[in-house]
């Protein structure tokens, strides 16, 4: 692994002179000095080529440096498991000492997907230990035939509130990141290399947390849609930073990375699930009222509150939305089924 990246750091100076990130180019550049110089077998060499190109070609003006222990990618040629799934499942392994075998062990809930193993694995090296990082093919349920829509409005105060109402609320989550928050700007107003660290670890500790609210509260939507038949449907946001009619506080909360993962849990949950997912267009699905379709910015009095200029009817902002959101969905599931299946569109 050390070879690996400090023949990665070599061939950086390369793509750096050549201003070039191109695989092919730095190959025929450096390929057999770094054989030599670092011991590494023909393909380990080009895996070093592709990983040093790839880091080059996000900023070219920089020379990308690599860590000791960076990770690095292997295939099937320099890589193959042995004994899976249940026997003693072993890694056979390309080194500077040719391949080598070494005992592996495998996570729970990894074991019963061993055989769908797919392409490519990481090898990472965390505090003292070896992990392999594999990508596997899961097998999708047949897709559901929805006849209705469930819509799921995303925030930050609220991480979900759907159109049937269902609250997933922040509180636990905000109360971490308040306190880590907090920690975080004592933290830096000490500025010590000890703090440094302590600053780094917290950082993580937030992050993890928040992926497992994201994997619960996914997982929960999915499998309500599915029990319910119904589709799920979302705000596309692809064009968010173009729009001018989302405020920019707003804007902010939805290119977070816990607001964007979250979204990407739901699909990938609900596509594992056969459940279908539709994405509408986001525009005034907070200031309509879902009662009698007046549109207004004046509808939305605060953060949680949503009155109605012209019929008065009050709900809560996100709820509101919620239901905005599942009528759209309701619309473009009709557009795209014979009439006759369309008696539930509002
Ligand atoms: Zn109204």
């Amino acid at each position: 692994m050390e070879a690996f990246n400090a023949a990665c750091n070599e061939i950086a100076e390369t793509c750096l002179q050549q201003q070039s990130g191109s695989k092919f180019n730095i190959q025929k550049l450096v390929y057999h000095d770094i054989r030599k110089k670092y011991g590494l077998s023909a393909q380990l060499a080009i895996r070093a080529i592709a990983k040093t190109c790839e880091a080059y070609k996000i900023n070219k003006n920089t020379k990308p440096t690599f860590k000791k222990h960076g990770s690095i990618t292997y295939d099937q040629r320099i890589l193959t498991f042995k004994g899976l799934p249940l026997q003693k499942p072993q890694v056979s392994i390309t080194t500077l000492e040719g391949r080598k075998l070494f005992n592996i062990e495998i996570r729970e809930y990894f074991a019963g997907r061993t055989e769908r193993i797919n392409g490519q694995v990481d090898l990472i090296y965390k505090k003292g230990e070896f992990y392999l990082y594999a990508t596997c093919d899961m097998p999708e349920d047949t897709p559901i035939s929805p006849d209705d829509c469930l819509g799921v409005d995303l925030g930050v105060k609220q991480i979900a509130v759907d159109s049937s109402g269902e609250t997933f609320s922040n509180n636990k989550v905000e109360d971490c990141r308040v306190k880590t928050l907090k920690l975080r700007s004592k933290l830096q107003s000490v500025g010590t290399k000890s703090s440094k660290k302590k600053l780094k670890k917290i950082s993580g500790k937030e992050a993890r947390f928040r992926t497992d609210v994201n994997h619960c509260v996914s997982k929960h939507l999915v499998e309500k849609a599915k029990d319910t038949n119904c589709s799920i449907v979302l705000e596309d946001l692809t064009n968010i930073n173009k729009r001018t009619t989302v405020r920019k506080k707003q804007r902010a909360e939805r290119l977070s990375w816990a607001f964007y993962q979250l979204k990407q849990f739901i699909i990938y949950k609900a596509k594992l699930k056969g459940v279908p997912v539709v994405l509408i267009d986001p525009r005034n699905t907070s200031r309509t009222c879902n009662s009698c379709g007046h549109v207004d910015k004046k509808n939305r009095k605060n953060q949680a509150e949503f009155v109605c200029e012209k019929c008065g009817h009050k709900d809560n902002a996100d709820f509101n939305a919620a239901k905005n959101i599942r009528n759209l969905g309701l619309h473009q599931l009709a557009y795209s089924r014979p009439l006759s299946d369309c008696s539930k569109v509002a």
